[in-house]
């Protein structure tokens, strides 16, 4: 791992009806970016807010000397969606994002600042207050877990949105073209290094969660299917696992039939439990391949760029042109899809 040198940072964060909090989200936020030796900038979205949260972006912006840049979407599209409103308008080389409810203590952002520094490609944190009951601890493990083995780099946290990612990551996630996303784990499939590092997590102090029970059931299927298409094929596995156990159980009836007699046997009653397991894991395997199609379609219709050149390094010796045709190096990222 390579130090990676960081010249500006962007902090994105994304604002829905956030009012009360904002003047405070305001003073922290530019308190914690003065203390980095960095040139930096903070990315504030208003994701169609019904409060003066728009107005108030607006005058921070216009404000004489300001870091702000506020960015105003013309309706509610959702928080994931406006950290990437956020990311598209960003230029820092190392880009934070966290929440505007002040759930994540900006003062932190120092911190994984240093931690990208050290050539991590995205820096997450870890609730070091969290108290879950077991019923959220194991849903989290459980998608830990599926993340871990879709992206091949493990966290423990994907909740908290306080993270950092560096450019080319960002670039990565702005080259993909589907409309509903999670970004901690988008980011991950586009990160080679990772970490984390623990940070306080405070209770909302202004209004309530901006997350209604239907828009988190929505979330929760962004998350899977922005990862996998695994469930799709789950369908085929159940599917085969039925057929197999009836025809076992057909067997069995034979069997035990040609021992016992056709009395033991019910007059041949159990013998439709057996036919009903064998059609109904046929209708199960067929959905699985057309479950199968719809997966594959589903990756090409997203058309997430197939590889990613991070850089390309070629001296001036190795280059078949001739002198004056010579390609500068290029650091820049580049989408090959
Ligand atoms: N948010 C947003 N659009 C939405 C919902 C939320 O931009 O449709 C923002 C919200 O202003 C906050 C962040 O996303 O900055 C996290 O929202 P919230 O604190 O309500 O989520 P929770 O902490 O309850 O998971
Ligand atoms: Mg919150």
């Amino acid at each position: 791992m390579r130090p990676y040198p960081i010249n500006s940072v962007s902090i994105v964060i994304p604002v829905y009806n956030e009012e009360q909090s904002l003047p405070e989200l305001l003073r922290r936020t530019e308190a914690a970016c003065a203390q980095l030796k960095h040139r930096y900038e903070i990315v504030l979205v208003d994701d169609g807010s019904r409060d003066e949260s728009a107005d108030m972006l607006q005058a921070a912006a216009e404000r004489e000397g300001s870091h702000v840049v506020a960015v105003i979407l013309n309706r509610n599209y959702g928080q994931h969606a406006a950290i990437m409103a956020g990311f598209e308008q960003s230029i820092g080389d190392l880009v934070i994002t966290l929440d505007a409810d002040l759930q994540n203590p900006p003062e932190e952002i120092p911190r994984l600042v240093e931690q990208a520094e050290l050539g991590y490609d995205v820096v997450g944190t870890v609730r070091n207050n969290r108290q879950d009951s077991a019923m959220r601890r194991w849903p989290s493990r459980l998608i830990n877990l599926a993340v871990k083995r879709s992206t091949g780099v493990a966290m423990t946290d994907y909740g908290c949105m306080l993270r950092a990612y560096r450019r080319s990551v960002v670039d990565a996630m702005l080259a993909c073209r589907e409309r509903s996303t999670f970004i901690p784990i988008l980011a991950n499939s586009f990160a080679r290094h990772t970490t984390e590092v623990l940070v306080h997590h405070a209770e909302r102090e202004h209004g309530d969660s901006k997350y209604s029970p239907m828009k988190l059931i929505n979330l929760m299927f962004d998350l899977v299917t922005c990862m996998t298409t695994t469930p799709l094929r789950l369908l085929s596995i159940v599917g085969m696992g039925m057929a197999t156990l009836g025809v076992l159980f057909a067997i069995a009836l034979i069997v035990l039939r040609l021992i016992y007699g056709a009395a033991w046997s019910g007059h041949g009653n159990f013998v439709l439990f057996a036919v009903l397991f064998v059609f109904t894991g046929g209708q199960f395997i067929g959905m699985g391949l057309l479950g199968e199609y719809l997966g594959r379609m589903y990756s090409d219709v997203r058309a997430r760029p197939r590889f990613f050149i991070e850089k390309v390094l070629r001296s001036s010796s190795a280059t078949l042109a001739s002198p004056a045709e010579t390609i500068p190096v290029s650091s820049s990222v580049k989408a090959v899809s």
